[in-house]
């Protein structure tokens, strides 16, 4: 049996010079390939108590609703600033090049509920850190956050100190 390593397409200098891009759409398209990454991903939260699954728009959908389903936990979404319909809370923060702002519905999570992000890489960390941001500002505590890719040398870790952050592939 592959290693879950080996569904990773890499491709250099995309989407500029001197990046090397970790395509998760490889793993998404070889059903083995999708199994092990939410088996493995999902054995990170083995006999963690916890409330909700929290995942950003758009891969943290797609490995946090079947780890959501799994385990029978609800699923919250955080979205690109204007998708949500309901009244929302917002964070807005800077990216390697410009900003980006994510908003999470306000009645998503009730003061106290645990809460596990879910996503598919963390680079700087930025956006996982907006996330936890948003959780915490409606009163949620997070427990965990599980990543299918990390880019340790972008030093993701370190704006997360004090938190509990997993990856399932870690690259240097
Ligand atoms: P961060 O906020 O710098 O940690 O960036 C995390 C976000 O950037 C993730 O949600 C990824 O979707 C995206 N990203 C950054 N580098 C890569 C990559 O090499 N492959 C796939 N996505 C990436």
């Amino acid at each position: 049996m592959k290693q879950i390593e080996e569904y990773v397409r890499s491709i250099e200098d995309f989407p500029e010079e001197g990046i090397i891009f970790r395509d998760v759409t490889s793993v998404l398209q070889d059903a083995d390939g999708l199994h092990l990454a939410i088996d493995l991903m999902q054995e990170k939260l083995k006999e963690l108590d916890f409330d909700i699954v929290v995942g950003p728009e758009s891969r943290g959908f797609i490995f946090g609703v079947p780890i959501a389903y799994n385990l029978h936990k609800p699923f919250v979404p955080i979205r690109k600033k204007g998708k949500l319909p309901c009244e929302t809370i917002g964070i807005k923060y800077d990216l390697e090049y410009g900003s980006a702002e994510l908003e999470m519905h306000r009645d998503a999570i009730k003061p106290g509920q645990k809460v596990v992000i879910i996503d598919d890489l963390i680079a700087t960390g930025g956006t996982n850190e907006a996330m936890v941001k948003l959780v915490e500002g409606l009163g949620g505590v997070v427990v965990k956050a599980v990543f299918l890719m990390e880019l340790a040398g972008l030093k993701g870790r370190e704006r997360l100190k004090g938190y509990d952050v997993e990856s399932v592939i870690c690259y240097p």
